[in-house]
């Protein structure tokens, strides 16, 4: 198995989620006590979130592709990035690296058509649910996405007010509810948790719609890949 690159810490609290998939699969995959070869290079959030507050996504972008390069140099053969709305920067990231980029995206649209999903709500940040950079990706592979129209705001306060900080209420949890409601009545048949930490509040069980989980679909395809030969 080839080891496993992963640029974290944003926020940690999903990564550490994460490390759990990426180790459960490889031992699902691979047996015994087999866990998966990894390389974590985990940022501090605080100066990243303040790049993306004030809209410099190109030094962004050239400080995520100088932690890139650092893992690579260091031996990681398969490279993945723990966070939906950093992918706003994935191109510039992996500009110039010999190893494999797995896309979140990518795993998460592969999952919704081998479901037969054609019209998926996305809910994540104001970025990821505002920018077109997801939502391209996602209509790249012949999906219909649905954002919601009147959350936005309220979500993304969430995100990084709470769930980012291991804050998990239970008020947010029947909001996301009901913003979920709202876009199955708006024809979505299938919810994408686009952002590393919903699934702290949001599970299968308590959700209207089927839920897609990118943490999860992204640390399985991770490990996918770096079983690949
Ligand atoms: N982890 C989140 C995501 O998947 C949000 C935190 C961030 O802005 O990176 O989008």
């Amino acid at each position: 198995m080839k080891t496993i690159g992963l640029i974290g810490g944003m926020s940690w609290e999903s990564t550490a989620h994460y490390y759990r998939v990426l180790n459960e699969e490889t031992a699902r995959k691979r047996g015994g006590l087999h866990s998966a070869p990894l390389l974590l290079l985990s940022v501090d959030f605080a100066p990243i979130e303040t790049l993306q507050r004030s809209g410099k996504w190109e030094e962004a972008g050239t400080l995520l592709a100088t932690h890139a390069k650092t893992l690579e140099a260091g031996g990681a053969k398969v490279l993945g990035l723990a966070t939906n709305t950093m992918h706003i920067v994935a191109e510039r990231m992996a500009e110039g690296l010999a190893i494999p980029f797995v896309h979140i995206a990518d795993p998460t649209a592969n999952a919704l058509l081998e479901k037969g999903i054609s019209r998926a709500g996305l809910l994540g940040t104001r970025f990821t649910m505002e920018m077109d950079f997801y939502k391209d990706k996602l209509k790249s592979r012949g999906l219909d996405v649905v954002v919601p129209d009147r959350e936005i705001e309220d979500i993304n306060r969430i995100i990084y007010d709470e769930l980012c900080r291991g804050v998990v209420r239970e008020e947010s949890r029947r909001f996301f509810i009901q913003a979920i409601s709202r876009l199955a009545q708006r024809g979505a048949q299938a919810v994408i948790l686009g952002c590393t930490e919903i699934a702290m509040l949001v599970y299968e069980v308590s959700s209207p719609l089927p839920v897609f989980d990118t943490t999860d679909l992204h640390a399985k395809a991770l490990v996918s890949a770096a079983l690949a030969d």
